[in-house]
């Protein structure tokens, strides 16, 4: 196989800024290179949660297909929370198909699996050791000072921290990915730059506020991701198809909705004294419960330890929970733009392990699920929050993009640009 294909992601980046960012100057070589390919709003997964969309991402699959619904879940018949790694991933990565891969800091690729190729896991990666595919690579990563994640404790409180660390997490993750370009045999390169996503959690009003102290560093760091690119970009073949893409997008938070607390306050859910117990503090009597963010489960007997909720009941507990959902208001406004019942957005044999319902929030709306929480409502301390229309797709191939793109729709575009 002659063909090739790059793949760069940028991780929480909307539709909004990088036209905005490559139309004023910033990303010139974006910028340039829209004039070659096509750049469309995309559809991220619901929920619009990285570990979700990243596996619909490069699969090819719905939720229902490769059973990723958020970084939780329960184990089943427990109220025991643990998180998916990549061995839970029910679909095959597009990797798995004929060819060479080098594919680096993919979210939730994490503990990396063989491959006819290299790969280096994203997010969230626990320990360096098990990130890499081959292992030989560890040393070669730390020659080069290579970082998955930024320090996010230290970031919180001071933005020039945030800053320094987002750079140098970069720049490490640059050289090393022109390293393995030069070094390994590829049709496949795929690289995520993940930072975004931070940046945009702890300064999105940096972004939208031209007076923010922080304002040109915001800007700064994606000046140096579209440099990134063009780095790459003028090392490719003219015949080699280029894709830019984001698993969802972000927007300025205004308010959290803690999903749990207002399910307890309808009356849907009950828990005991011990919030040390986690989800095991759900009681006798519950009828449903939230995951984070906005993924309802129905507390269906047989299904979980103190389910109540009989096989003839569920419909009804569905459409009370929708309605007391549809019906939330702030200060007037709607809270929820939609919610979703299962069969409408996932298909698939995995799909009875999904939610009941997925909540949509309305603009500015960030949702909770987590179960300690104590309010409906309170403030974030985060500045930017994820949301589901607009994350962005660009394609520079031999291939036909619908007029509505979703998440799901990246790997048959690459598998017909490499006439897999
Ligand atoms: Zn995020």
């Amino acid at each position: 196989m002659n063909q090739r294909a790059v793949i760069i992601g940028i991780d929480g980046v909307p539709f909004r800024l990088m036209d905005d960012l490559s139309q004023q100057g910033v990303m010139p070589y974006f910028n340039q290179l829209r004039e070659t390919g096509v750049f469309t709003q995309m559809a991220s997964s619901i929920p619009e949660v990285s570990s979700v969309s990243w596996s619909s991402i490069i699969t090819g699959k719905n939720p229902g297909e490769h059973s990723i619904y958020g970084f939780t879940e329960l184990l089943p018949s427990t109220y025991t929370l643990s998180f998916p790694n990549s061995k839970k991933l029910k679909a095959n990565p597009f990797w798995q198909n004929q060819g060479e891969f080098c594919i680096i800091n993919v979210p939730s690729t994490y503990p990396a699996s063989s491959l006819n190729g290299v790969l280096v896991s994203g997010f969230i990666s626990p320990d360096l050791e098990r990130a890499v595919y081959p292992t030989s690579l560890l040393e070669i990563l730390n020659e080069f000072h290579y970082k998955v994640d930024v320090d996010t404790k230290k970031a919180r409180k001071f933005p020039m921290v945030l800053f320094k660390e987002l750079f140098e997490a970069l720049e490490s993750r640059v050289a090393f990915s022109h390293y393995l370009w030069e070094k390994i045999p590829w049709n496949v390169f795929m690289l995520v730059f993940t930072g975004s996503d931070r940046l945009g959690h702890f300064l999105w009003d940096a972004y939208e506020d031209e007076s923010h102290e922080y304002h040109s560093q915001f800007l700064q760091f994606f000046s140096r991701i579209d440099e990134a690119i063009r780095d790459f970009g003028e090392k490719m073949n003219p015949e080699d198809a280029l894709f830019i893409v984001s698993d969802h997008g972000m927007e300025q938070t205004q308010v959290n909705v803690n999903v749990n607390c207002v399910l307890e306050q309808e009356g849907f859910l009950h828990r005991g004294k011990d919030p040390r117990k986690g989800y095991s503090n759900i009681q006798e009597g519950t009828r449903a419960f939230a995951l984070d963010p906005g993924r309802i489960y129905i507390n269906k007997k047989g299904k979980f330890p103190r389910g109540c909720v009989e096989p003839g009941e569920e419909d009804a507990v569905l459409r009370e929970v929708c309605n007391a959902f549809e019906s939330l208001e702030i200060q007037g406004q709607k809270a929820i733009a939609h919610v979703y019942e299962n069969h409408h957005i996932y298909h698939g044999p995995y799909s009875e392990s999904g939610p009941d319902l997925v909540l949509m929030p309305a603009r500015g709306i960030n949702l909770k699920g987590g179960i300690l929480a104590e309010t409906p409502f309170d403030q974030d301390v985060l500045s930017g929050k994820h949301t589901q229309k607009d994350a962005f797709l660009f394609v520079c191939g031999d291939c036909s993009i619908s007029e509505n793109p979703t998440v799901e729709d990246v790997v048959p575009l690459l598998a017909e640009c490499l006439g897999w």
